[in-house]
């Protein structure tokens, strides 16, 4: 699998600090946008958001989170990806999991290797 981009939360996305909810509208239409565009070769894999901390792997949210994701059939995807930013003022690592429901519930961490930089579109302004 290949991650190509990494959606912006969308202008009615609600920021906190330990918590963030999306812009489901935005984010569909970014999708259905994508997925017309790349004729289908580009589609949702999953989840990204930032953790203020290295070594900072999925809370038990994000991995109820991800889990819903993979029970529900209105996401393009069985087995959902998260990817986690660890972001320090000294350092920013990319780390990514997989998350399975079937045969059961788990998840583990996914290697990386960049071929590009991913494509984070206009950040919050
Ligand atoms: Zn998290």
């Amino acid at each position: 699998m290949q991650i190509t981009r990494a959606s912006p939360p969308g202008p009615r996305a609600k920021h906190g600090p330990f918590s963030f909810s999306r812009d489901t509208r935005f984010l569909q239409r970014y999708l259905d946008d994508l997925h017309n565009r790349s004729g289908g070769q580009q589609d949702y894999v999953g989840e990204w958001h930032v953790h203020p901390a290295l070594d900072a792997p999925p809370s038990r949210i994000d991995r109820r989170s991800l889990w819903r994701i993979a029970r529900r059939k209105n996401y393009a995807t069985e087995n959902p990806v998260l990817v986690i930013v660890e972001h320090t003022p000294l350092e920013r690592r990319l780390r990514a999991y997989g998350f399975v429901v079937k045969p059961k519930k788990s998840w583990h961490e996914l290697m990386l290797t960049r071929e590009e930089p991913i494509a984070l579109e206009n950040r919050r302004a």
